[in-house]
């Protein structure tokens, strides 16, 4: 608890967030008002919430700030800032400025501070002044700017969304934008979601009729195989009493489908927890590691490539473990997961779990480029955590995936294709 004192997941810091965005949206003479900083970039770890506010009176938004609920106290205040600690001790701070100011505001206080540093470098090659006075020309005047993208179009740069402006991203010149990111209305589906099958709190049917709700086209389910028993993981007869229910389900559906799938154990020595001709009639599994994690390098990425290799595994689950501010991920050679992943055609998860965000993004990037595709899951153990698709989306973006990099884009009739692909 000392070590991670002041550290929250996204998951806990980006609702929080939202909500007092939501509040100082109503109050009078707020222009515009959005989550910025760590957050905005999507950040798995966040240290505090920055929020850009445009509003034609200071004073009065102040006045309300201090008057919000879930205000701890006050750490600091000064014209134009405001920083307090709320009742879980996350630290906000929020930056008011006039209307005019906000686009270029929104965009210092998003960060990161070397990414910023390198656009102020090339403002100054372009005549201009940008630091947290904003943007100003060589007679010191204010240049109005009507958003981020017109700033950067005024910085002769191409756009880059916020999850991408951390401190190694290079400029790109305008007229070089790199491919747009996957978007969360790019999404048709998910995959790897539990029920009370096994260790879930949803129903099936529950479940089902949530993705579908969302507008998706398919729900993979995914519930816990037999050796995960502290999960309540299927034994067969409970995979084809599931599988009776899936198709009644089905037969009921006529613009939807929930695939039949599985959440299996990689056992120590690498293989899987059922025999083959049950795996063989899953429309999916999933690999994961859930015992045995102290296992040495050596031993687990043996484990761990051994089940990428099977025809049967259609992805591997949370491939190093971790679970943020919590415990680190077993020791693994990713490279090496990485490779057999890329030669098998082997789909690498990106748990949207906010607690694992599992593979890590900086990771994702290095498999993309060895041709690796993903599936954003959501690992829901209940409706409301379909959400965590956006955790998931947001390591993606930061990853630099487009829609192409991930399965989950994909219509049913294609995710079909693609999921029996590796097993033919
Ligand atoms: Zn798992
Ligand atoms: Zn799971």
């Amino acid at each position: 608890m000392k070590k991670n004192h002041s550290q929250f997941i996204l998951g806990d810091a980006w609702p929080v967030a939202e909500l007092v965005v939501e509040y100082i949206k109503l109050q009078p003479g707020v222009k515009q008002a959005a989550v910025a900083g760590t957050i905005r970039r999507g950040l798995e770890i966040i240290r505090d919430i920055d929020i850009v506010v445009a509003a034609s009176s200071p004073d009065s938004l102040v006045a309300a700030m201090l008057a919000m609920q879930g205000i701890n106290h006050v750490i600091s205040q000064e014209v134009g800032r405001l920083t307090v600690s709320l009742i879980n001790s996350l630290v906000c701070t929020v930056y008011i400025v006039s209307p005019h100011e906000y686009s270029v505001a929104l965009l210092y206080y998003t960060g990161s501070a070397g990414y910023v540093a390198k656009l102020a470098e090339q403002a100054t090659r372009q005549g201009l002044t940008l630091d947290s006075a904003g943007l100003t020309n060589q007679q010191g005047e204010q240049v109005a700017v009507k958003d981020e993208r017109s700033l950067y179009a005024m910085l002769k740069l191409s756009y880059v969304e916020p999850e991408g402006r951390e401190d190694e991203t290079e400029l790109r010149p305008a007229g070089d934008a790199a491919e747009p990111l996957v978007a969360v209305s790019d999404i048709r589906g998910v995959f790897h979601v539990h029920t009370t099958y096994s260790d879930g709190v949803g129903s099936l049917a529950d479940m089902a009729a949530a993705a579908r709700q969302r507008g998706w086209q398919y729900l993979g389910i995914a519930d816990h195989s037999r050796t995960a028993v502290y999960a309540r993981g299927l034994r067969t007869e409970t995979v084809m009493a599931q599988r009776r229910e899936i198709d009644k389900l089905n037969a009921a559906y006529p613009d939807f489908a929930i695939l039949a799938g599985i959440e299996s154990d990689i056992l120590p020595n690498g293989s899987l927890d059922y025999p083959d001709e049950i795996l063989a009639s899953f429309d999916f599994v999933v690999a994961s590691v859930h015992s045995a994690f102290r296992q040495n390098e050596t031993d687990m990425t043996r484990r761990i490539v051994r089940a990428v290799n099977n025809r049967y595994v259609t992805m591997l689950g949370h491939p190093t473990g971790r679970i943020l501010l919590r415990r680190k991920g077993y020791a693994v050679s990713l490279p090496e997961v990485i490779r057999a992943a890329a030669h098998s055609g082997t789909i690498i998860e990106i748990n949207a779990s906010p607690y694992r965000l599992d593979l890590d993004w900086r990771w994702c990037r290095i498999a993309k480029e060895q041709g690796v595709v993903f599936a954003i899951n959501p690992d829901a153990h209940a409706v409301g955590e379909l959400e965590h698709l956006r955790y998931g989306l947001a390591s993606a973006r930061k990853a630099g995936l487009t829609a192409n990099d991930i399965i989950n884009t994909c219509s049913l009739s294609e995710i079909i294709e693609i999921l029996k692909r590796k097993r033919q």
